[in-house]
């Protein structure tokens, strides 16, 4: 009876996964998705603590596992809580490292159990163990040192010469140690302690030579793998939710990983081995561009703004790191006020995770009908007055339209040049993410607002209200 009610558990606790993956989708869902995927794994924790008919526990274990859910609830709570916009992937990768390490360890120990057992195990429980270790194991190192990248401590991609043949001789021994563990159905532990090590150590090699800020892919490809390792889990212990919650996530990770990838026009491959942006031969401020560079002050943008019918802004990774989602939402109402048009374009790839631009948006109660996604804001540009560029850079770059040699050549970008009057607010001319120059800078209709996007916004702001 109890385990009908726990299989009845798990299957709510399936369904609210998927309601709530759903319902993040769209910005104005977002937030309640997340609390029923919540809501359906609390469900599936406290249903097995109660429910799973092993539970005849000694009550250290069960002091234990209430110790292990106290802490890493608290942490996690004070952790999401607090963690800055810009820091987001850092905490992704962190976290999700954390789950392939623990698809890792629950292989080690179901393992270790196997010596033990009154029958020999299948195969098929080797294999589904030894799998769940490698790529919980490579899915923890990888995260780790994604993270290492992206909180600065691990600044340069490290590519040792033929980096690539030697990942890949690595990788093979790991497959082939996998494949002898398998087939001679042996218990022996040790075999599984050198696949585990070895397994550590290719996450690092895998991630290790990647670019720098190729992390957020890198981390949603970790992402795919720590729910495939979580599935074979599912598999090992027969649990429907863990198998369910593994492949969603799985699937999710892949599904992102190639979204992202084909809105930068970037294979995957290139990803992993590409080293973007970290040529050093391509930069922003070397000057390679021919033109003048023409500034605006405030006073002048605060005119033509104002007098203006129609606005777009296009928010980018600097909006992010100045903080200025909500002295922009101050620009827009005010604009408003006065009868101008205003719409945000969202590229998918702006900022530096997915869905970064809606968030801090919707972090400042931007309302979401006034994000427009790129295919439909495009068209719009050739009837706008002044198109107001803050912090973005690549997003915006007409070589992914002109120039065949660049890197960005083919990425689909928000076409700001057909709009009347261009303004871009940046710091300097460096260049952003694919570390290459932006000719939009140059062309007649752009005025550069040099300075921090929130002090030149908070400008902006001031001298309009005086008008
Ligand atoms: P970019 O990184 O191309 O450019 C950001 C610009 O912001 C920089 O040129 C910088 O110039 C400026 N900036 C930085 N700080 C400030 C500040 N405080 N105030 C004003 N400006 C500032 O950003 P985009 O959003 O245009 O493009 C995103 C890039 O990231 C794309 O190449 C995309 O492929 C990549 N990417 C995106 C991912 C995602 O999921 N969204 C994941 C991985 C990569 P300056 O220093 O002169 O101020």
């Amino acid at each position: 009876m109890e385990n009908h009610i726990l299989n009845i558990i798990y299957l709510l606790a399936s369904v609210l996964f998927v309601i709530g993956l759903k319902m993040l989708s769209h910005p104005e869902t977002a937030r309640k998705g997340n609390l029923w995927a919540a809501m359906g794994m609390f469900m599936a924790i406290v249903g097995t603590i109660v429910l799973h008919h092993h539970t005849s526990l000694e009550p250290i274990k069960i002091i234990l596992i209430i110790g292990g859910i106290v802490i890493g609830t608290i942490i996690g709570a004070v952790a999401a809580r607090k963690v800055k916009m810009t820091k987001m992937p850092e905490m992704v990768s962190l976290f999700n490292g954390m789950g392939g390490a623990c698809a890792g360890l629950i292989s080690l120990i179901e393992f270790s159990h196997l010596e033990e057992a009154p029958v020999p195990p299948t195969m098929k429980t080797i294999f589904t163990i030894i799998s769940g270790l490698i790529i919980g194991s490579v899915s923890f190192s990888g995260s780790m040192i994604a993270f290492a990248k992206l909180n600065g401590t691990l600044s340069k991609s490290v590519r040792v010469p033929s980096y690539n043949l030697i990942n890949n001789i690595w990788l093979l021994g790991i497959a082939a140690f996998a494949a002898f563990i398998v087939f001679s159905g042996t218990t022996d532990i040790k075999y599984v302690y050198l696949v585990f090590a070895m397994a550590l150590i290719y996450g690092v090699m895998f991630v290790v030579p990647i670019g720098g800020a190729d992390m957020p892919v890198v981390i949603s490809l970790l992402n795919s793998f720590t729910g495939v390792a979580a599935a074979f889990g599912g598999f090992l212990y027969h649990n429907q939710v863990m198998l369910t919650g593994g492949i969603l996530v799985g699937s999710a990770g892949t599904l992102l990983t190639i979204v992202m990838c084909k809105a930068m026009n970037r294979p995957l491959f290139n990803v992993i081995f590409g080293a973007f942006g970290e040529s050093g031969t391509i930069t922003g401020a070397s000057g390679t561009m021919s033109g003048s560079i023409k500034d605006i002050s405030i006073s002048d943008l605060a005119v033509l703004m104002n007098y203006s019918k129609k606005v777009i802004i296009v928010p980018g990774y600097g909006l992010a790191v100045a903080q200025a989602q909500h002295v922009i939402h101050e620009l827009e109402n005010l604009l408003e006020e006065r009868g101008v048009e205003v719409k945000y374009a969202i590229h998918p790839v702006a900022g530096r995770m997915p869905g970064h631009m809606n968030v801090l948006l919707a972090e400042s109660n931007v309302d979401y009908s006034k994000l427009i996604e790129m295919e439909e804001i495009n068209p719009e540009f050739p009837t706008t007055d002044v198109v107001l560029v803050v912090g973005a850079n690549d997003v915006v770059n007409p070589a992914a339209h002109n120039d065949p040699t660049s890197p960005i050549y083919g990425m689909p970008i928000l076409d700001v040049e057909n709009a009347h009057h261009i303004i871009v607010n940046k710091r300097s001319m460096n260049a952003g993410y694919a570390g290459i120059e932006n000719e939009l800078f140059y062309n007649p209709k752009t005025s550069m607002l040099f300075g921090d996007a929130k002090v030149a916004l908070t400008k902006l702001v001031a001298e309009l209200k005086t008008m």
